[in-house]
């Protein structure tokens, strides 16, 4: 990163330098009480993330993989039950549902949203499952069908509605997968409080993020609440009176302290990520070839990454990594084709969506901070290589 003129694709570093003073004191503050693991930072930062949210509960705990992974157990999930989710995630997403004792099962997406696709669920649902003893049975697998997990992906909400009452239908759990996008919209509620529970990660890169791992779960259901309380301390509700086997799973109160004094600024944060996403939207408009994200009306996005899609994908990000800009891909192998769940069974071809959009998908440089020059930077540099494949592709069909 020694040129100046490089543009990251996500910058860390200025938040944390506008914040120091504020940080290191956080830092300093429990240095001095030794209050390391639990204590009144945890508590503030849990009540002010619930607000945040509009939930009643929030659980703070150490990261957003164990977040998903005590909701679905504390809501019910269990040994040998399905969870249907999405196979254009990141693989927190299944982890989750696999340690939790689930066997996950994908339904494709929205071409235009990268969400679940509720009418593919719906289908799912009603053909490739069966009803018996007034369970849902999954004919893939022959288990029950208990939850469902929507992700809302680059931090646009998936189509709730649709997929509550398709859920609802067959008494399903709905846990929202929430990792990427804290303060998102689903018409006016928040992500995190449209399920019955949802998962948060506090990874440094993400819309909220820690200086270190975190994550949390955020409900209206008190019983849930506080079952996710005792998953993440060894499931104990009382010191060494354990209710139940849990985990390790808390998160510190340096980082909860972290958390509260960034939790301040996220709404600016997410403005400032919408209004770059809309100068991106009208500078893309006059480049050819540029599939720019889709906001349906129910959507207020966050986006956590601006992602666009291009047919020759690999030519654009050499080309801008060879102009100095940073990019990522999210996610380059769908789930259902990755090594690690060869034994799910699952072929290429599956989920022709996902697997289309995987080889299309560019993240470009999005953060609160970017400038409206670097901005135009990144859109001439992809336009100057759309601008040379377009003369190409046209030339040889001339
Ligand atoms: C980041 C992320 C997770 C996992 O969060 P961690 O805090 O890294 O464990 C889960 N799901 C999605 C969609 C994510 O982006």
């Amino acid at each position: 990163m020694g040129n100046p003129d490089s543009i990251p694709f996500l910058d860390l570093v200025t938040p944390h330098q506008q914040l120091e003073e504020e940080l290191v004191s956080a830092f300093r503050k429990a240095l001095r009480t030794a209050a390391f693991v639990g204590g009144p930072a945890v508590e503030t930062f849990e009540s002010a993330f619930a607000a945040f949210c509009g939930t009643r509960h929030c659980v703070a705990v150490n990261s957003g993989t164990d977040a998903l992974r005590f909701a679905l157990i504390a809501a019910g999930v269990k040994s040998g039950d399905v969870v249907i989710t999405v196979p254009n995630t990141f693989i927190a997403t299944t982890e989750a549902i696999s340690q939790a004792g689930a066997l996950p099962e994908f339904v494709d997406i929205d071409e235009r949203t990268y969400n679940m696709d509720p009418g593919k669920l719906r289908q799912y649902l009603e053909s490739k499952c069966r009803v018996q003893a007034g369970r849902l049975i999954s004919l893939r697998s022959g288990r029950p069908v208990t939850a469902i997990v929507p992700v809302h992906l680059y931090g646009q909400t998936a189509d709730m509605n649709a997929i509550n009452e398709a859920a609802a239908k067959y008494r399903l759990v709905v846990i929202e997968d929430a990792c990427q996008a804290h303060g998102a919209e689903y018409f006016s509620s928040a992500a995190g409080s449209i399920g019955r529970a949802a998962a948060f990660s506090f990874y440094p890169g993400k819309n909220l993020g820690a200086c270190g791992e975190g994550g949390a779960i955020t409900t209206n259901d008190e019983e849930l609440a506080h079952v996710t309380r005792m998953l993440r301390d060894h499931g104990q509700s009382k010191k060494y009176f354990h209710d139940l086997e849990g985990y390790n799973g808390r998160l510190d109160s340096i980082q909860t302290a972290i958390l509260s004094i960034k939790l301040d600024h996220l709404g600016d944060w997410n403005r400032r990520r919408r209004e770059a996403a809309a100068k991106y939207n009208s500078l893309f408009a006059a480049v050819p070839d540029v599939v720019t994200p889709y906001e349906p009306e129910y959507s207020t996005a966050v986006y956590h990454l601006y992602v666009i899609r291009v047919q020759n994908r690999p030519g654009l990000q050499a080309h801008l990594n060879e102009t100095g800009i940073g990019t990522g891909i999210h996610y380059p192998v769908p789930l259902h084709m990755q090594n690690a769940y060869k034994n799910l069974g699952y072929q290429k071809g599956d989920f022709p969506i996902t697997e289309r959009v995987a080889n299309e998908i560019v993240s470009l440089p999005m953060f609160p901070t970017i400038t409206a020059e670097q901005q135009q930077r990144v859109v001439d540099a992809v336009a100057a290589f759309q601008g040379k494949t377009r003369a190409a592709t046209v030339s040889v069909r001339a």
